[in-house]
């Protein structure tokens, strides 16, 4: 707490080869978030399969953002079968109330062909 309160007590703003560099990074990651779910759970109830679709989008955009990393797989291996993304059956019921206009089936079905499970 001491270390952080030492780092920000001095006022020393970052150069503009710091900013670019940073704004660089900040649109990067943007840019590899894919989808913009926010979590809001309105869909959560509307999907037959009963999938817990944020949590789902966001271990996407993870795995995507990670270019196929070992996080997602690895958490999905503990699910059952019929709540991973390859038991989506595509009726795009959460599509119809989401307020972000996610195509949570498209996001699913090649979430389902990355992972392969
Ligand atoms: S499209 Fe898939 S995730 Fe969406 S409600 Fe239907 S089964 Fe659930
Ligand atoms: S309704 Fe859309 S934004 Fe909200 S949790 Fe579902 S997919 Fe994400």
């Amino acid at each position: 707490m001491k270390e952080n309160i030492r780092t920000f007590q001095e006022g020393k703003p970052l150069s503009e080869e710091e900013k670019k560099n940073l704004l660089a990074m900040a649109d990067e990651m943007v840019r590899k978030i894919v989808l913009p779910c926010t979590a809001c759970h309105y869909c959560v109830s509307h999907c037959p399969q009963g999938l817990d679709i944020p949590t789902l989008l966001a271990f996407y955009n993870e795995h995507c953002f990670t270019k196929g990393g070992f996080i997602a797989p690895m958490a999905l291996s503990s699910y059952p079968n019929d709540k991973l993304p390859s038991a989506c059956l595509g009726c795009r019921s959460c599509e119809a109330v989401c307020p972000q206009q996610i195509k949570v089936s498209e996001a699913m079905a090649d979430f389902a062909e990355k992972l392969g499970m």
